[in-house]
């Protein structure tokens, strides 16, 4: 339950190196104590332990605290000192760390050990009161935020005042007895706000911080982050309990954070930020602007105040040797925070580095080149989501740009949207369609909800490590932070950028790339689809066995996913085109119709129209597989409802509006989704089928007669259930286009097949094949039945079912391997039975969702179709799935 690490402690269990038990920061640290790297020592409590903690109703077990004593006396007789020795005291550092790394949850609480009597002990022993008396002072502020649940503002507000109480500017001017009646003052606050003294027994102070580890697993800030990620409830944070190591120890010490290559444009240099004589958390609080690592990177930005090569320069060396041992040891970038003690280089953790999508392609490519990694390795890389950064547009470079201030380029892209000013805002106006810029002093945690919902991020305080930072590059929103030329009035709502006076609401874009915050919208370009990303999707293509086909019906749509790869239409909706302004009309004249005669009638006018435009796609798909997919909706989605379209009806057909609203009074519907949809509707109005059968196959003659590269229609009847209807209307498709071939005087190659959506064609597959030249899974309608969950009203509980764990993700988005995953493999296993060459893809959302997609090769399908966008994630996806 509790692994030491550090000192003599041995590393040998493979279980201690295994981030499942012992979170990613336990692991790491305990990996680099087995290579020799200077980790100060210290133990780790497992994340078992916490889900136990958090299953018995937030009580430690005896065995734990047993464990713990004995543990503590490991990194007592490492370091040489005891914890809460008033002579010479050990102080701690406590800190979170769960299996990924999660903005979301309590971080860490400094300097943890400290009291009345032994702040005087370390006031010796360093022979720096000062020193001794800021930790404390520090101590009490971050225990009582993190641990306590106290305001921080509360001490935010004290230390301000006592330093316009001194005429000060900097905290560096406060003098030891400054800090020591900082620290009565901060005293008083905590009995003040909690009817209780801050706690003076080191092992009270201890057990609560572990306890507040424990219970920020299920923080509201951890279960949204959660959600946004999703990262299971059930996986719990481990705790890790360290040595502390000052870096607030004069102008020999320092405390910085650093990656081994550039997160943001994935160039092989080290880059990071430091403080000389500061604390680790002063570097990401944003709350002193930090300095360079390197001298090339502080003369390219033109800073004055020195670079760690610079002011610190064997320390620097040091870590230069450590940052290629970490590379050539975990053949990855990493991300490492680092402290440095009167000279003395410690390192506090490493992890594989967060970075936006072009620094993970550039160096996985990178990587390749110099012999590190291999191409699959390489393919593995790269998070298939995060392609998605990269597909969008950046700002065009020969728009005007009214810039306004510049910030630190933290994470790339362009965003353009209205200023919002907290997170809750950002939320409310994204959900009611607005794009909208997250515009803040800093940004914490609590805004996390605000940052997904905003384009783009923009932030007044912070570097490029900073909390904004981090965030955004993850979730690859832009980002510019530390735009010191901006200043927000909370209370009325407004802001100054450089010169101009803005207010909530107002447009702004931001390019992070160069960190440009401009007044109004800027244009985009298309973005660049070569260089390094052509290069990973060529190995990935090498890679996958499974096609990629693309879900579109506009010839727009179609070039575009022919552009980023898609190798055929998998399901083209042809409701869509129905719905058309100029169309809707004769639709619903259609529909309303009394009788055949009168269907025929309107169809005739919807005919031409289908076969434009199927031929401006099918010129965009020459020669390519086309799955078109007839009428599927329920017809109560094109109904009119308000009394100018019944009036404008009425005008066009010569029918009365009391007759044409009794009409939609007879098919209104109380379940459509169920109801008269699908093939039912090919079934009770053959004419329609009809009708998108001819033009289909006219506009293949077509283009097949003007460029002889016809592609393949691939005709799919909707919401089959039974092997019957499927053979009655695959027979009127065949007797169109035999008509249409006779009519042309010439054939083309086309199949016909069905959607598998409904779970009594999953069971029922073996028969259906015999009338099927293929299945796509239409996973959207067959998640529905099978679960029986409305697609279009569960969203309002889905996320409760998720955050209880009932789901591990929305069914809608990734498969329900376990349920729906059956009727899939199940109807694929007899459709092969009874047609081994049958056709087998999917073409619900399911099909653009990477571990979908991973099901998808693992039950043998032939093709994943995904939207347009998702068609670059699908082939990467499907690449690592082969792996
Ligand atoms: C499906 O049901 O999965 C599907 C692709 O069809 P639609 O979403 O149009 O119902
Ligand atoms: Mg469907």
């Amino acid at each position: 339950t509790v692994y030491r690490f550090g000192g003599d402690a041995p590393h040998d269990d493979p279980r201690q190196r295994d981030k499942v038990v012992t979170g990613g920061k336990g692991a790491n640290l305990a990996e680099m104590a087995s290579i020799g790297l200077p980790v100060p020592p210290g133990f780790t409590i497992t994340t078992e332990e916490c889900v136990r903690y958090l299953q018995a109703g937030e009580a430690f077990r005896d065995e734990l605290r047993a464990e713990v004593a004995e543990a503590l006396a490991h990194v007592e007789r490492a370091v040489g000192k005891k914890f809460g020795d008033a002579a010479d005291p050990l102080l701690v550092s406590v800190r979170s760390g769960a299996r990924v790394s999660m903005p979301g949850m309590m971080d860490t609480v400094l300097n943890l050990g400290l009291n009345d009597e032994t702040v005087e002990g370390l006031a010796k022993v360093s022979e720096d009161e000062r020193f001794a008396w800021d930790s404390y002072r520090r101590f009490i502020q971050m225990y009582s935020d993190v641990v306590l649940g106290l305001d921080h503002g509360l001490f935010e507000e004290a230390l301000e005042i006592a330093k316009e109480d001194q005429g000060y500017y900097n905290d560096t001017e406060m003098s030891a007895d400054d800090w020591r009646s900082l620290v009565r003052e901060y005293k008083r606050i905590v009995r003040e706000e909690q009817d209780e003294p801050f706690p003076q027994d080191v092992n009270d102070q201890l057990w609560g911080a572990i306890a507040a580890v424990f219970g920020s697993w299920d923080s509201e800030r951890a279960k949204v982050y959660r959600r946004l990620n999703d990262i299971p409830a059930d996986w719990g944070t481990a705790v890790n309990v360290q040595a502390m190591v000052f870096g607030n120890m004069g102008d020999t010490s320092a405390t910085g954070v650093a990656f081994t290559r550039d997160p943001s444009t994935g160039d092989r240099s080290y880059y990071g930020e430091y403080l000389i004589n500061a604390q680790g958390e002063d570097v990401v609080a944003g709350i002193r602007t930090p300095q360079y690592l390197t001298r090339a990177a502080r003369e390219a930005a033109g800073a004055k105040p020195l670079s760690m090569e610079e002011a610190l320069p064997q320390a620097y060396e040091e870590l230069a040797r450590v940052f290629d041992l970490l590379e050539s040891h975990y053949r990855d970038m990493q991300d490492i925070e680092f402290t440095v003690e009167r000279g003395k280089l410690w390192m506090l953790q490493t992890r594989t580095g967060k970075r936006t999508a072009k620094a993970a392609l550039k160096m996985a490519t990178d990587m390749v080149d110099e012999g590190l990694i291999d191409r699959a390795e390489a393919v593995r890389r790269i998070d298939p989501m995060a392609l998605d950064q990269l597909l969008h547009p950046t700002l065009d470079p020969d728009a005007e740009r009214d810039v306004m201030t510049t910030g630190l380029p933290a994470s790339p892209g362009a965003a353009a949207g209205k200023i919002v000013l907290d997170a809750d805002t950002a939320e409310q106006w994204a959900n009611r369609g607005d794009k909208v810029i997250l515009v803040r002093v800093e940004t914490s945690p609590e805004d996390i909800h605000g940052m997904h919902a905003a384009q783009g991020i923009l932030t007044a305080r912070g570097g490029m490590t900073s909390h904004a930072a981090v965030v955004a590059r993850g979730m690859g929103r832009p980002c510019v932070s530390g735009a010191s030329g901006i200043s927000i009035d909370r209370t009325e709502r407004t802001l100054r950028i450089g010169s101009q006076e803005l207010k909530e609401g107002d447009t702004i874009t931001l390019d992070g790339a160069n960190g440009q915050v401009m007044l109004g919208e800027v244009p985009t370009v298309e973005p660049e689809l070569a260089g390094d990303f052509a290069t990973l999707m060529e190995w990935a293509d090498e890679l996958r066995r499974m096609r990629v086909r693309t879900n579109a019906e506009t010839p727009e749509d179609c070039r575009m996913a022919r552009q980023f790869g898609a190798e055929g239409i998998g399901l083209c909706r042809t409701e869509h085109m129905f719905f058309d302004a100029g169309r809707i009309k004769a639709v619903r004249q259609m529909i309303l119709a009394e009788d055949e005669a009168g269907r025929r009638k309107a169809l005739d006018q919807l005919l031409p129209e289908q076969r434009a435009d199927f031929t401006a796609i099918f010129e965009v798909m020459a020669g390519l597989p086309c799955t078109i997919r007839l009428l599927d909706p329920p017809l109560h989605e094109f109904l009119p409802t308000r009394d100018e379209d019944f009036a404008d009806l009425s005008d066009a057909t010569g029918l009365g509006v009391d007759h044409l609203r009794r009409r939609a009074n007879e098919l209104h519907e109380f379940n459509p989704m169920l109801g008269h949809r699908g093939c039912r509707l090919g079934i009770t109005y053959p004419e329609i089928y009809e009708m998108q059968a001819r033009a289909i196959f006219e506009a293949a003659c077509a283009v097949e007669a003007e460029s002889g590269d016809a592609p393949l229609p691939e005709i799919m009847i909707p919401l089959v259930a039974t092997k019957k209807e499927l053979s009655l209307l695959r027979a009127l498709v065949d007797r169109v286009a035999e008509e249409v071939f006779g009519e042309k005087g010439t054939r083309i190659a086309y199949l016909v097949g069905t959607m598998i959506e409904l779970p009594r064609a999953a069971l029922l597959a073996g028969e259906i094949a015999e009338e099927g030249e293929f299945f796509s899974f239409g996973t959207n309608d067959l998640t529905q039945t099978t679960l029986g969950l409305s697609r279009d009203d569960a969203g309002r509980f889905l996320g409760t079912y998720v955050d209880k764990g009932i789901f591990p993700r929305d069914p809608f988005v990734s498969l329900d391997v376990d349920g729906v995953g059956q009727l899939v493999e199940l109807a694929a296993t007899r459709g092969r039975a009874t047609r081994p060459e049958i056709k087998l893809g999917i073409c619900g959302e399911h099909g653009g969702d990477p571990a979908s997609i991973g099901f998808c090769e693992n039950v043998g399908l032939d093709y994943v179709s995904a939207s347009p966008y998702r068609v670059p994630i699908a082939r990467l996806a499907a690449a690592q799935a082969a792996l």
